[in-house]
């Protein structure tokens, strides 16, 4: 089999060395005559995966002892409703929305209780980010909610806001790619599929004094309360995913950690960035280049037909997974952790020689 570089949103890559570790765990793990996927979650076995992965993200996130991480279901769509079921206390809930994301948070939201746009990137077509003091929130607000980076409109937060109240963060598409500063961040998630391993399981991490305002009467699965009292083992969670996301966790550890990977992804974005700006226009990226994404990056040629002829060639090269959202059109270029810098080198050598032939 030949692998190909694969530049989708998500379900994304993961780490060649990942894979091959899950396929020899398969069939038997640890000597125990059967695969993981096949274990109680109650097990011995099965608990130490899911205590190492919660440590493992602990370490790597540079947790305080207030923040308690969760491993659910329901992919991070699940949590555009739980952050408002459990967190609103009756209060004004905030949203920045900086892109198609953020806007359905807040639609979620919206339903639940008493929701505000406070920032609306929309009349400038998601291209950029409010600075702090463009942010109307105020101390009484239950939360402020953010992306910290739009996966469909490439716009990524370099540095999370500075605000009066309890910061939540939608982190589905940029976890554990860079360092961020996790001590201003009260409740943050994301779903596995982009950075962490498989689609179906979430992480959310909550700080204890959130914890205190989820609502008694809500139903056991939807509450936050309930997760962190049974130590996200309520019920059955999904082994397999949790179990792959612990194998990415050590890959990350071995790769040097979120320093290493950081100062790489920064590298593999600037050599794609530097191909669009170099071009003479034939690329264009619409987003305010101090926002703009290290993770997605969306770009867009003279013509809807040479954009076809550009995925065609590409995936004639093994580079897939380049068409954009299918809401905005256009390529976009995914540069999760484990899409390696050969990869990003053979995508900037196919728009260079694309855009000199066409
Ligand atoms: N938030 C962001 C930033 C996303 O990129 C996505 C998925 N692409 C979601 C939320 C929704 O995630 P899920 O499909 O896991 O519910």
């Amino acid at each position: 089999m030949r692998r190909v570089f694969n530049f989708s949103a998500g379900p994304a890559v993961l780490p060649a060395e990942v894979l091959r570790r899950a396929q020899a765990d398969l069939v038997e793990f640890r000597s125990l005559g059967h695969s993981i996927m096949e274990a109680s979650h109650r097990s011995p076995a099965y608990e130490s995966v899911h205590n190492d992965v919660i440590e493992r993200l602990r370490r790597l996130l540079r947790l305080a002892d207030d923040q308690h991480i969760l491993l659910l279901a329901g992919g991070a769509t699940l949590q555009f409703a739980m952050v408002p079921m459990n967190l609103h206390a009756g209060r004004e809930c905030c949203y920045a929305v900086t892109g198609s994301w953020g806007s359905k948070a807040y639609k979620d939201a919206a339903t639940v209780g008493n929701a505000r746009v406070v920032y609306d990137g929309k009349p400038d077509g998601y291209t950029a980010l409010p600075t702090d003091t463009e942010l109307d929130v105020s101390s009484d607000a239950a939360y402020l909610h953010v992306t910290s980076n739009e996966t469909i409109e490439g716009v990524q937060w370099q540095q999370l806001p500075d605000v009066p109240c309890p910061l939540v963060v939608d982190m589905s598409s940029d976890i554990l790619s860079r360092q961020r500063d996790m001590s201003r961040v009260d409740l943050f998630y994301a779903g596995a599929q982009k950075n962490l391993g498989p689609a179906g399981v979430t992480i959310v991490g909550i700080r204890q004094s959130l914890l205190e305002r989820v609502p008694n009467d809500l139903p056991a699965y939807l509450s936050y309360a309930t997760h962190q009292a049974k130590n996200s083992l309520y019920n059955t969670p999904p082994v397999w995913n949790i179990y792959v996301v612990g194998l990415v966790l050590e890959w990350i550890e071995h790769e040097g950690g979120i320093d290493a990977i950081g100062t790489r992804n920064a590298r593999k974005a600037a050599a794609v960035y530097d191909a669009i700006d170099g071009s003479d226009g034939f690329y264009r990226n619409p987003v305010d280049p101090k926002v703009r994404s290290m993770m997605n990056i969306v770009f867009r040629l003279p013509s809807p037909e040479l954009e076809a002829a550009f995925l065609a060639s590409a995936a004639d090269r093994g580079l897939v997974g380049l068409k954009g959202h299918r809401s905005v059109g256009g390529i976009r270029a995914s540069l999760y952790n484990a899409m390696p810098e050969e990869g990003v080198s053979a995508l900037v050598e196919h728009m260079q020689s694309f855009a000199r032939n066409a």
